[in-house]
């Protein structure tokens, strides 16, 4: 294989091979002319600068070369996405690249903002281009050690991709918008060092502490006591300095407000709770859209049941879960005025964040079949809060 035989010329030293995966050694002044290699034979790949103390693994190694190779380059076996394991950031943003070659005329895949690390946040739109559509918002991974969200994220973006030509007009006549990993360091963090990861990756502090991304946007942020988030930069709900401090949150609010789309449906996806909540989170009173998303929840739950007989909750945010202030949800639906603004909180109570990747694809079907059945309620109803009205108010 290629890399063994770079390995064999002590291009590269082989640091680590897992079934998916493979650490190399690259001596730090060739990192550019390998990634250049990598990249020109498709081998998706992550330099890992973030962390040097992964050099450390040199000093096993016996080689002259050892010495001075300094830069741990992370290396990912050429297989695609197929739901059947978790995958890193480079495999999810490789079946998207995937998905928009093989599917022009709908898929584009843009960088909507780059991670506190740098990292980019990639986005895909599947859209037939009409102007009349309104828009559909699905985000994974907004804490990155909820894997499984991204998994749902990938899984409905690819059946929509494959399926366009044949699907009703409920479903061509959305813009869709994935976001898979919304927080791609803490997800690469949570998949090379530490699985139980929930933050982003900043610095607060002189350490790497990490903000709650959702706990950092701008509606009721900061607001309420402990319980709604924390001031504290090692409080695993620390909602960072400032409303929208991050890149990663931020990239969210910009693409929104200004991306022309009239968005109606907003889904962000969590785990492990099995609920379907909506706003309120930072008060316990009721939403204007209330009964509709109460509504529209149930219709979820029920495709969701019956497809596999697992019974979600649903309720708003503070009744079903508890307070929090500074959420996506809140802020989509109080300020960016997204009518059916879901966080849903997937599989599952019993394995919480180890979900057994046997659950996966049985998870990713469930959740389509609920996403269909509220896109075909939200065409029937219309709202109180609507962004598609008052868009001039939005700024
Ligand atoms: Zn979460």
């Amino acid at each position: 294989m290629f890399l063994k035989t770079l390995d064999s010329k002590g291009a590269i030293i082989i640091n680590k091979e897992h079934q998916y995966m493979m650490e190399v050694l690259v001596e730090g002044t060739r990192v550019m002319q390998m990634a250049k290699l990598f990249r020109g034979r498709d081998i998706p790949f992550d330099v890992i600068v973030s962390d040097t103390s992964g050099c450390g693994g040199t000093r096993r190694i016996r080689s002259p070369l050892a010495n001075r190779l300094r830069c741990p380059i992370t290396l990912f076996a050429d297989r695609s996405l197929d739901w059947r394991d978790f995958y890193p950031l480079q495999v999810v943003y490789t079946f998207l690249n995937d998905l928009e070659k093989a599917f022009p005329s709908t898929c584009t895949v843009s960088v909507i903002g780059r991670s506190v690390e740098g990292r980019d946040i990639k986005m895909l739109k599947i859209s037939n281009s009409d102007a009349n559509n309104t828009g559909i918002w699905l985000d994974g991974a907004t804490h990155a050690r909820e894997w499984i969200s991204t998994a749902v994220v990938t899984y409905i973006a690819d059946y929509l991709a494959r399926n366009f030509d044949t699907l009703s007009v409920n479903y061509t006549s959305k813009d869709w918008y994935f976001v898979p990993v919304v927080n791609p360091d803490g997800y690469q963090h949570s998949h090379t060092s530490d699985r139980m990861w929930r933050k982003n990756r900043a610095v607060y502090g002189n350490v790497i502490s990490g903000v709650d991304l959702n706990r950092n946007f701008g509606y009721f942020w900061g607001r309420g006591g402990m319980e709604h988030s924390s001031g504290d930069p090692s409080h695993l709900n620390y909602r960072g300095p400032e409303p929208f401090s991050e890149p990663e949150t931020t990239a969210i609010k910009d693409i929104i407000l200004y991306s022309g789309t009239p968005f109606k449906i907003f889904l962000s996806f969590h785990a492990c709770s099995e609920a379907i909540s909506f706003p309120w989170c930072h008060t316990a009173d009721p939403c204007p859209d209330y009964v509709n998303l109460l509504e529209g929840g149930t219709a979820m739950a029920k495709a969701i049941f019956e497809t596999t007989g697992r019974m979600y909750k649903v309720g708003n945010f503070k009744d079903i879960m508890y307070y929090a202030s500074g959420t996506s949800i809140d802020w989509s639906y109080g300020t960016a005025r997204i009518p059916f603004s879901y966080l849903v909180e997937l599989r599952s109570k019993q394995d919480r964040f180890t979900l057994p990747r046997e659950e996966i694809i049985i998870c990713c079907k469930e959740i389509l079949n609920g996403v269909k059945a509220l896109v075909e309620f939200s065409d029937k109803k219309k709202c109180l809060n609507c962004s598609v009205i008052p868009k001039k108010l939005r700024n």
